[in-house]
């Protein structure tokens, strides 16, 4: 892997580097809540839309910029170094359409990715449900065909974003006489139908990012299946392969952010020349250019193999155990600030708590990176 830029990586950076300089997003709201922060980072995508940077990965033919994976991390980088907010439409950016660049019709291509480029449609993701996590094939959401469309009955939850959403990718049985991982179906599903009920989740961080979705014979039309009836598992690995390696990007540069403000925090209160203090901090400077590095040669592999390996399971486990590491200790540096309700030190420690659980929890990546990176043997269940 070779860091060094070529002229063209060069020019596009500089490029994006003076066009964030010229156009720095509004400043974030302090009042209105979540739907106004929603606005804002929406506002954002389409400013980034209209100059043609909202998702300079995507296919020209899309609207995108064909950009490598290298310079996608570029991007990332200095949207990064910009500290400006994430898209409104990140799931839809990120994940739905990657996932229907891969596996959906001509039509469906056509139709659905200009809007999410450009925020007109927001995009959410309804794989988990109450009884179904990890073991995500166990879903009990069940889509049954009627004529020209599916009756789809069943309960997600953990939505994120669901509330401004009009697309779902949804998961959902669709045949119980077979092996599970084969009698699933992946839909788009239309949110804005009575059948479906969006019930909002408060969390620790006073933000009510996820939801449950209740749905109650909700319509899909049988040409919003996506990758084919039965194929439904093999089109939502997809969609979690490019969550771990795309969003998994992001958030170590987010990381690395978080880590030079309270260094710059802890130097302005002497506390560099504590050694505690120090080897603490060195140890998650070590981590994060590690995490830069693996995220990194994800992306070299994504541009040598044409999509995203397992590996990025194993960024996304330690950046939610750095960052976890990181908020910890900045309640340590900040003091009572980080835990006094409504400061940005006590929303990222408390927001941290989440990182180990979405996209994967933990240990089922620890799995994932035990047999598919290093290949060692499954873990047989006690008899
Ligand atoms: C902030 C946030 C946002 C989210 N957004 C979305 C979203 O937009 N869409 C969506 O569909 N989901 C979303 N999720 C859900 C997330 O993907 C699930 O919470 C996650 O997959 C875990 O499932 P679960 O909560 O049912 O836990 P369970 O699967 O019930 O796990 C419970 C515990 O058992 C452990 N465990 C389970 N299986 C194994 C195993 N095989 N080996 C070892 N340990 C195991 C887990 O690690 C965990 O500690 C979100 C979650 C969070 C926290």
């Amino acid at each position: 892997m070779d860091l060094t830029f070529t002229p063209e990586q060069t020019a596009f950076r500089d490029d994006l580097r003076s066009w964030l300089a010229e156009n720095p997003p509004d400043p974030e709201p302090m009042d209105g809540g979540d739907d106004a922060h929603f606005a804002w980072r929406r506002d954002w995508q389409r400013r980034l839309y209209d100059a043609g940077w909202a998702a300079p990965s995507w296919p020209a033919e899309y609207g995108g910029r064909g950009a490598t994976p290298s310079e996608s991390a570029i991007y990332f980088e200095e949207m990064g170094r910009a500290r400006v907010p994430f898209s409104a439409n990140t799931l839809g950016l990120l994940l739905g359409g990657p996932t229907l660049m891969v596996w959906g019709t001509p039509e469906q291509k056509e139709r659905y990715l200009p809007p999410i480029l450009s925020a007109e449609e927001i995009w959410c993701q309804g794989f988990s449900e109450p009884d179904a996590g990890s073991d995500l094939a166990s879903l009990k959401t069940r889509a049954v065909k009627h004529g020209e469309e599916w009756v789809v009955t069943g309960q997600k939850v953990w939505t994120s974003g669901a509330q401004y959403s009009k697309w779902c990718m949804l998961v959902a049985r669709t045949d119980s006489d077979v092996a599970k991982h084969k009698g699933l179906t992946y839909f788009l599903m239309d949110m804005e139908q009575e059948a479906v009920q969006v019930r909002p989740l408060r969390q620790i961080t006073g933000e009510a990012e996820f939801n449950e979705l209740f749905i109650e014979e909700a319509r899909i039309p049988d040409a919003n299946v996506v990758g084919g009836v039965g194929n439904g598992w093999k089109v939502a690995l997809t969609t979690l392969m490019n969550e771990r390696a795309g969003l998994g990007f992001a958030l170590q540069i987010r990381l690395r952010q978080l880590l030079d403000d309270l260094i710059a925090r802890a130097a302005g209160q002497g506390l560099l020349e504590d050694p505690l203090y120090a080897d603490a901090l060195a140890e998650l400077h070590v981590r994060c250019e590690s995490l830069r590095l693996m995220a990194w040669k994800g992306l070299t592999d994504a541009e040598r193999y044409g999509q995203p390996g397992p590996e990025g399971s194993l960024v996304k486990w330690l950046w939610s155990d750095t960052n976890q590491r990181l908020t910890e200790l900045a309640v340590d540096i900040v003091g009572p600030e980080a835990l006094t309700a409504g400061t940005g030190w006590s929303y990222e420690f408390l927001r941290a708590r989440g990182n180990t659980i979405e996209g994967g929890t933990t240990e089922v990546l620890k799995n994932i990176v035990a047999e598919r990176v290093l290949g060692l043997p499954r873990l047989k269940a006690a008899a």
